[in-house]
């Protein structure tokens, strides 16, 4: 079994506390994670506040960019290490995790690390009485030591996604990452040693939320800012938790996205897109679809030919390169997951594929399956059309107008993202600018350019990141006026 460290200060440190971290495969152990305790979390803050004050605060932007630059480079040198790292915590295929998971976390550091070197801030010249002027100009200055909570569905490229754009700003990290992914996290701080990121620049602290490590994080007063991935409940936990101290929050949280299909589209693209947006990483994204709107005249032949590409889906391990699919993240989830394909068939769905446990012999037994499943027949009302289940499923309705689809597809509290397929381009516009989210995407789902701001609307989340929106979050913004 592996052991899983906490990263302070540059070095490996055990705890007195551990807890297992289990296989989705087959849920059984496959390593030990030491649980930072209030004092190390402490000593993690420290050392990020040493590292702000000396060798990192006072490094040129050009010399930060290099070391990031070697940060990106040392991963990709290590990729089969974090692949497998990464697809053990989470159980994902490789074939996924090879193209997104890992080149995505290690390109974070290039991108945000350019950005950082490219990006001018604003200049005023100001008339004076005297008519001798002042000039103003902006000047950004990192906003200290930044908590960083994270997920367990992109563990390395959400933590990165944050790390990159905080490091290349100047300022030093205390990650969190989540209990069911601690591999990666643990991992990079080799590759950051190996960078010459001096110590205290990036900690890891392992453990769980309240009355753990993302509590002690959340609630230090060492903490200049916090960032968050994660549920919209325990965003707000966490936003109270900043609140103290007044200190700001970025929060990209839970989604509950609807998919909407007009007769017009390109229908092999709308299949295409919305089964990858339903079922890839087992559904857990939370920018993924689970209602999908489709106008009437083709809401059969959708249906029907969803239920095909879904029934095409090979559910199977991550080292099998015919796997669509792997298991849930845990037991745990699993159970939440199952419990909502219960509530669909007590709420009245019609099960059009799925809906249970798949048969993957005896060796997986404990392991988090479950199958890609569809609804139809669900009222607009129902818990499972109005709440994220963040599992590999979709209910699926008709509509008749643009107006009846855009009404129902805003009508949830989340509003993180959505995809639409037409072939008309004023629709196109119309719809996309009209739906209330964060992130519109129009024939294509899950395109991104690192440039442009990602985020959620409603109770999706607060701010914006990517591109130089990181920079909003990541550097307090100063006036500099300087009187000729
Ligand atoms: P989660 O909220 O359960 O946990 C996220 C992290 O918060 C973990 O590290 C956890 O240990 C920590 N945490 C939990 N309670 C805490 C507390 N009180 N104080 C401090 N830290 C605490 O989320 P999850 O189950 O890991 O991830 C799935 C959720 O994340 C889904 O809702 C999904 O939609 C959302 N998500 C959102 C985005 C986005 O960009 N908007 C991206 C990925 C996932």
């Amino acid at each position: 079994m592996k052991n899983i460290l906490n990263f302070i200060n540059g070095e490996y440190v055990a705890s007195e506390r551990q807890f297992d971290k289990k296989s989705p495969l087959t849920g059984a152990a496959i390593a030990t994670v030491h649980e930072a305790d209030k004092a190390q979390v402490d000593a993690a803050v420290s050392a990020a506040r040493a590292a702000l004050d000396g060798p990192w605060g006072q490094m040129s932007v050009a010399e930060r960019v290099e070391r990031l630059h070697a940060v990106a480079d040392g991963i990709n040198q290590r990729f089969d290490e974090f692949l497998a790292a990464e697809c053990a915590d989470t159980g994902k295929p490789m074939s996924l995790a090879r193209h997104i998971d890992i080149p995505r976390g290690a390109a974070n550091f290039k991108v945000f690390a350019d950005i950082v070197k490219n990006v001018p801030t604003e200049f005023f010249e100001t008339a004076t009485p005297d008519g001798r002027g002042a000039i103003n100009y902006g000047y950004r200055a990192p906003i200290g030591v930044v908590g960083v909570i994270c997920p367990w569905n992109l563990p390395l490229l959400l933590m990165t996604w944050k790390v990159g754009p905080a490091l290349a700003c100047g300022n030093t990290v205390v990650v969190k990452p989540s209990e069911e992914t601690p591999q990666t996290a643990a991992l990079l701080g080799e590759v950051m040693n190996a960078a010459g990121i001096p110590p205290g620049v990036y900690n890891v602290v392992h453990g769980f939320g309240p009355g753990s490590a993302g509590e002690f994080v959340t609630t230090h007063p060492g903490v200049d800012a916090i960032t968050f991935t994660g549920e919209t409940r325990t965003g707000e936990a966490i936003m109270k938790a900043a609140a103290h101290g007044a200190r700001p929050v970025s929060l990209e949280m839970g989604g509950k996205n609807a998919a909407i299909v007009f007769a017009d589209c390109d229908f092999d693209a709308a299949i295409e897109g919305t089964l990858r947006s339903a079922f890839v990483n087992c559904g857990q994204v939370c920018l993924g679809t689970e209602r999908v709107y489709v106008e009437r005249p083709i809401f059969d032949k959708f249906v029907a030919a969803l239920k095909l590409g879904a029934e095409g889906m090979k559910v199977g391990l991550p080292d099998d390169a015919a796997t669509s699919m792997g298991p849930l993240i845990s037991k745990e989830h699993q159970e939440k997951v199952l419990s909502y394909y219960q509530l669909a068939v007590e709420e009245g769905a019609t099960v059009i594929t799925g809906g249970g446990v798949p048969d993957m012999g005896a060796d997986y037994a404990g392991g988090a399956w479950v199958q890609p499943t569809i609804w139809t027949g669900l009222s607009e009302s129902a818990r499972v059309v109005k709440e994220e289940i963040f599992g590999p499923c979709c209910h699926i309705s008709p509509f008749d107008s643009e107006e009846e689809v855009l009404a129902k597809a805003n009508d949830n509290v989340y509003g993180l993202a959505t995809a639409i397929w037409t072939r008309d381009l004023a629709r196109a516009h119309r719809t996309a600018q009209r739906m209330k989210v964060g992130l519109a995407w129009v024939n294509s789902w899950f395109l991104r350019d690192l440039r442009t701001p990602f985020g959620g609307s409603k109770q999706s989340g607060i701010g914006r990141e990517g591109g130089v929106h990181s920079l909003e979050f990541y550097t307090d913004m100063k006036n500099v006026c300087i009187k000729l």
